[in-house]
């Protein structure tokens, strides 16, 4: 390959990785190609944020159901969803 690389890598998610570890850990030299946000599906739309929603929405779940303890008092629901 041209330039002194041994492997080019398309994309730059999980299996991406995986690849470019592997054949820098036996000593190959790759370029990584990414034609949009580095770290693919998992990192920025996927694993990562799908389970940040989740925590959060699990505590606002919570914070929603402090009739249970006492001297508490609920507080009304709002949700605006804008920044
Ligand atoms: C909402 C959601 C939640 C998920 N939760 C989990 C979870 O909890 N646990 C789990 O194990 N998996 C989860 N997944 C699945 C996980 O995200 C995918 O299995 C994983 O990302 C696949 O990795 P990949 O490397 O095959 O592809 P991707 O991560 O999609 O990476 C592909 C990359 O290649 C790039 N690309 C594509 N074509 C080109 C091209 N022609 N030129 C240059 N770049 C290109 C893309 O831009 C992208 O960055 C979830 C997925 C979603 C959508």
């Amino acid at each position: 390959m041209s330039q002194g690389l041994d492997l080019a890598v398309i994309g730059s998610g999980g299996a991406a990785m995986a690849a470019a570890i592997r054949a820098t850990a036996l000593g190959k030299s790759v370029v990584m190609i990414e034609r949009g946000i580095f770290g693919g599906t998992c990192v920025n739309t996927g694993c990562v944020p799908s389970k940040a929603l989740i925590a959060a929405a699990e505590a606002r779940h919570t914070a929603a159901d402090t009739a249970r303890f006492p001297g508490s008092p609920p507080r009304p629901a709002r949700w605006t969803w804008r920044p």
